[in-house]
């Protein structure tokens, strides 16, 4: 399994499907990729291999934007198909995580949330946690930073996490315990991955998260890891 995400200047598309090539030894049951166009999210996710998802995307949606995501899983919660195959969305739309991992306690979370009226589609425990952190945001009033850090301290498990909202696509947000994840920086411009691999021809300047560490990765700004237990996020 693996994560790639990328926010700058270049085409998102090729960076993150290369980058997915790239994680393959890692192992993996299907593929999934996001990208923002500036407008809207396009988004495609197949059970199957990398070029599966390449041939799907490339007859069913806009590959353009700057902004993306992309995932490929090793299914945990939910049998490998389409609809379980990550990027996930949150019920408003506006959400989009790819996870590597397994949240524990997602039933019990599932539940409350499912009370409050969430609607899930998938059976996966990360269209659990996109929800949770999509309610916390709204409940708290908070931004997306800090919604992360408060969803990831009501869970159980293990995750490397990539969030990013359609109505702030400046940034992106990730956290990191068990699962490896490592941000590539470049001129005005981030890579997100799940080692170096998608992202070593473009800069060697790269910082690897810590168990317990998230940063807000943000255009324009320079990249701050805080403890996602303690550090209060501005
Ligand atoms: N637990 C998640 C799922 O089953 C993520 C699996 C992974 O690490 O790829 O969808």
């Amino acid at each position: 399994c693996g994560i790639v995400g990328y926010i700058g200047h270049r085409d998102a598309y090729p960076i993150i499907v290369k980058g997915l090539q790239r994680l393959e030894y890692r192992g993996y049951d299907s593929a999934g990729i996001a990208l923002y166009d500036g407008t809207s999210i396009n988004l495609s996710k197949t059970k199957g291999k990398v070029e599966d998802l390449k041939n799907k995307a490339k007859n069913t949606i806009s590959l353009a934007g700057h902004l993306g995501v992309g995932h490929t899983r090793w299914a945990t919660h939910g049998v490998p198909n389409d609809v379980n195959s990550h990027p996930h969305y949150s019920n408003s739309g506006d959400l989009v995580i790819i996870h590597n991992g397994i949240i524990e306690n997602y039933e019990s979370i599932k539940k409350e949330l499912t009370k409050r009226g969430y609607i899930f589609k998938s059976d996966t425990d990360t269209e659990v946690l996109v929800n949770l952190i999509e309610e916390v945001k709204k409940t708290e009033a908070v931004k997306l930073g800090q919604a992360v850090q408060i969803a990831l301290n009501q869970v159980v498990g293990a995750y490397a996490i990539a969030v990013f909202d359609k109505q702030k696509p400046d940034e992106i947000v990730v956290a990191k315990l068990g699962s490896p994840l490592a941000i590539g920086i470049g001129e005005n411009e981030f890579f997100i991955a799940s080692d170096a691999s998608p992202f070593i021809e473009f800069t060697n300047n790269a910082v690897y998260l810590e168990d317990q560490e998230m940063a807000i990765v943000r255009l324009g700004k320079e990249i701050k890891l805080r403890k996602i237990k303690d550090d209060a996020i501005a």
